[in-house]
């Protein structure tokens, strides 16, 4: 059994010939999508990471 999303990285590790990249680890905004995407609740890290994201790019617009 495997999932779309397992299956087009399997496909992006052929195209790209070499060993298969590991994910990124928790507490990133990587991996904060990564929960997105898989529908399901941000853990607390990636929840953290995503808020001092957005809060960076708050700062930036308002900078400017
Ligand atoms: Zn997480």
């Amino acid at each position: 059994m495997s999932t779309p999303a397992e299956r087009s990285r399997a496909y992006r590790d052929r195209q790209r010939g070499g060993p298969p990249r590991s994910p990124a680890p928790h507490g990133t905004v990587a991996a904060y999508r990564r929960h997105q995407r898989a529908q399901e609740a941000p853990c607390e890290a990636c929840k953290v990471a995503h808020a001092e994201y957005q809060r960076e790019l708050y700062a930036k617009r308002k900078s400017r």
